[in-house]
C-alpha cells in the first residue's frame, strides 16, 4: 500500500501539476420518452487529472452510464461543457466525435461486446482498421495489447473458446489497441465472479500505474476501494467525492505471469504509445 504522503501524487508527480483529461461543468442530459422527460444528469461538475484512477458509484438509475457515455463521446449532453484533453467535445458534431472516440477513448462494458465470429486478435485489431495503419503494424499492436492483458497465447481463440474473464481481458486489449488517453469501464466486472473480478481490477491498476487515466463504474464498494478516488452519484448529480486517497494495490498472479512471461507490461504499453523503450 502507498503511504499517505505518496497518495496526493501520481507516479511521483504532484496532482496539481497534472493536466486535466476530463473537465466537466454543469453537464445535463435529458432523455425524452414520448411525452415524458427523464432528467438523467442534472448538472455534473467533475475534473479528472491525467493518471487518476476514479471509481464512479451510486444506485441504479443515478446516471452513471449516461455520464460514461458522454465522457466516451458515445452521446452528446443536453447542456453544459465537456473538455476532453482540453478540447471542447460538447460542441463537436457526430463525425468529429467518432474521430475523437477512436483516437482518445478506450471503452469496456459489462457485456464484453466482442464479435463472436472473430478471433481475439481480429477483435483487438478492429479499432485500428480506421487508423490508416498498414495491416502488419495493426497486427503487431494488437498482439502487444493482448500481451499486456496476458493473453498472447490465446490470440487465435474465438470468444466462445474463452472464459468470461478472458473475454473481458480481450475487450480491455481492444480498448488499449488505439493507445487511448482515457480508459472508461462501465461495470466491467458485473458479469464476473469475485476472483475473476480481482484479476480485471489488477490489470486496470497495472495500466494506471503505467500512466493511463481510468474511470470505472461499479456498484460494489469493495471493487471501488481499489480505485484511488471514489465519486458517488445520486439522482443525476455528484453527491460525494473523496478526492485522491490511499488505495489498495493488488498484484494478481496473472499479472505477474503476464509481466514475466510476456513482453513486460510497461514495454508493451510504451511501444503501443509509440515511445522509446529504454530498458
Ligand atoms: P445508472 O447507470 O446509474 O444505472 P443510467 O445512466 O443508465 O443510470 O440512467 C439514468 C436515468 O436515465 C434512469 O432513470 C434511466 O431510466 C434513464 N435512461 C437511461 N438511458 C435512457 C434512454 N436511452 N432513454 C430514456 N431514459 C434513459
Ligand atoms: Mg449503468
Amino acid at each position: 500500500m502507498q503511504t499517505e504522503k505518496q497518495s496526493d501524487a501520481i507516479n511521483g508527480q504532484r496532482l496539481v501539476a497534472r493536466p486535466a483529461v476530463i473537465h466537466v461543468e454543469q453537464l445535463t442530459k435529458r432523455y425524452y420518452m414520448g411525452r415524458n422527460m427523464v432528467p438523467a444528469l442534472r448538472g455534473v461538475n467533475l475534473e479528472v487529472k491525467q493518471g487518476e484512477f476514479v471509481a464512479l458509484m451510486g444506485p441504479s438509475g443515478s446516471g452513471k452510464s449516461t455520464f460514461m457515455n458522454l465522457l466516451g463521446c458515445l452521446d452528446r449532453p443536453t447542456s453544459g461543457h465537456y473538455l476532453l484533453d482540453g478540447m471542447p467535445v460538447s460542441k463537436m458534431n457526430a463525425n468529429q466525435l467518432a474521430d475523437i472516440r477512436n483516437q482518445k477513448i478506450g471503452f469496456v462494458f459489462q457485456s464484453f461486446n466482442l464479435l463472436s465470429w472473430m478471433t481475439a486478435l481480429d477483435n483487438v485489431e478492429l479499432p485500428l482498421v480506421y487508423s490508416g495503419l498498414p495491416r502488419a503494424e495493426r497486427i503487431k499492436r494488437a498482439r502487444q495489447a493482448l500481451a499486456i492483458v496476458g493473453l498472447k497465447s490465446r490470440a487465435d481463440h474465438r470468444p466462445t473458446e474463452l472464459s468470461g474473464g478472458q473475454q473481458q481481458r480481450v475487450a480491455i486489449a481492444r480498448a488499449l489497441a488505439t493507445a487511448p488517453s482515457l480508459f472508461l469501464a462501465d461495470e466491467p466486472t458485473g458479469n464476473l465472479d469475485s476472483k475473476t473480478s480481482m484479476e480485471i481490477i489488477a490489470i486496470l491498476q497495472e495500466l494506471n500505474l503505467r500512466g493511463l487515466t481510468v474511470v470505472l463504474v461499479t456498484h460494489e464498494p469493495d471493487i471501488a476501494s481499489y480505485a484511488r478516488r471514489q465519486v458517488t452519484f445520486r439522482d443525476g448529480r455528484v453527491l460525494q467525492d473523496t478526492g485522491m486517497k490511499d488505495w489498495i494495490h493488488i498484484t494478481s498472479t496473472m499479472v505477474q505471469k503476464a509481466t514475466l512471461t510476456e513482453e513486460t507490461t510497461s514495454q508493451s504499453l510504451a511501444s503501443i504509445n509509440g515511445e522509446q523503450v529504454t530498458n
